[in-house]
């Protein structure tokens, strides 16, 4: 059993050199891939900015301050396709021919931002490798539970590239572990737990068989991104697959069973650990029910938990720092250790903190 949680926030994504939040549009409006680029998977989302945000994509002189987040993006399609209403210009499902842009659109944002991130980072994540061989050389990696907020796969393929027997367990069963010489199901004593509760950007989902399936794993170690299967359909029903992401404030509304039972994994997990350490997590207000799981992990058992936070770098500002602490310390307690380890400095000897 896991003694050890490992929580990824997204400090430790930045620290490969993953864009924040907020630059993700960014990066990809100026990318010359988008500049070039004539499919509607780029011309819709530049008119959803455009008359959303009266951000004109186009032009050459772009702001990185001027774009709204990923989340905050992804909030308003989302909220919108839950309650049924529609922007104006942006529809969701009627009667109208071509009707359900709104929907298209939310799609086309997680594509975008996968398009962004495969850019960006490629198959790097050196300091989460480098967590994964230092974990796996103290004979501590099956005693560790991730738990990652983010949607990119950097722990993901760091595990499996660093520790081929293992199978990564990430709490939902997938299509893919019944076919030959694919993702193995997870077996007893030679499993790692990696639970993600917002989604992967790996995972695709068919909304008609109700079932998911893994991006494949290539050279039989790393998984890809699924902006390379954006038009990809189900091969039982030809469903073409939807992404499966939620953002932080409907992590729990949208009611998906393989996020729920994620969630479920996580809890109970969390609940079984004697230490909990934090990677580039902020604790931010929003993230309600990440709070929610780390009280009930806290209270809802019989020994003490133990919290431990690496979440500096260079330059980091120290009333930021101070407010961010005060965050951990008003929920969690004064027990809270805040460390002024970056998180390449824990990857580097993870051990001499656990
Ligand atoms: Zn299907």
């Amino acid at each position: 059993m896991a003694e050890t949680a490992i929580f990824l926030g997204a400090g430790a994504s930045k620290a490969e050199g993953a864009p924040l939040q907020g630059e993700l549009f960014w990066e990809y409006f100026t990318s010359p891939a988008f500049r070039k680029s004539r499919a509607a998977m780029d011309r819709e989302p530049a008119q959803f900015f455009d008359e959303m945000f009266s951000i004109d994509v186009k032009r050459r002189d772009l702001q990185k301050d001027a774009f709204p987040t990923f989340e905050e993006v992804l909030g308003l399609t989302d909220l919108a396709i839950m309650r049924k209403e529609a922007f104006r210009h942006f529809d969701i499902e009627n009667r109208v021919k071509h009707s359900g842009r709104l929907r298209f659109i939310a799609q086309y944002l997680v594509f975008l931002v996968a398009k962004v991130l495969d850019a960006k980072l490629g198959n790097r994540a050196t300091i989460h490798r480098k967590l994964a061989r230092n974990l796996r050389d103290a004979d501590r990696l099956r005693d560790t539970v991730f738990v990652s907020t983010n949607y990119d796969i950097l722990i993901d393929n760091a595990l499996t590239e660093e520790y081929r027997h293992v199978d990564l367990d990430y709490g939902v069963d997938f299509r893919n572990f019944d076919w030959d010489n694919d993702w193995e199901r997870p077996r007893a004593g030679r499993n790692v737990q990696l639970f993600k509760p917002h989604g992967s950007l790996n995972w695709l989902f068919c909304p008609t068989c109700n079932e998911l399936e893994i991006t494949p794993k290539e050279k039989g170690v790393v998984t890809r991104l699924i902006s390379e299967y954006a038009d990809k359909k189900c091969g039982e029903c030809e469903t073409v697959f939807s992404p499966l992401i939620v953002p932080p404030p409907f992590s729990k509304d949208l009611n998906n069973v393989f996020l729920s039972s994620i969630w479920n994994r996580t809890d109970v997990a969390l609940r079984k650990v004697k230490h909990i350490v934090f990677c580039g997590y902020s604790f931010p207000d929003a993230d309600i029910h990440i709070k929610y799981l780390l009280k009930r992990a806290q209270t809802n058992r019989t020994g003490p938990l133990k919290v431990t936070v690496v979440n500096n770098h260079r330059g980091k500002d120290p009333d930021l720092a101070k407010l961010e602490r005060q965050r951990y310390e008003r929920f969690l307690g004064t027990a809270v250790d805040y460390t002024t380890l970056s998180f390449t400095e824990f990857a580097t000897d993870p051990v001499a903190l656990l």
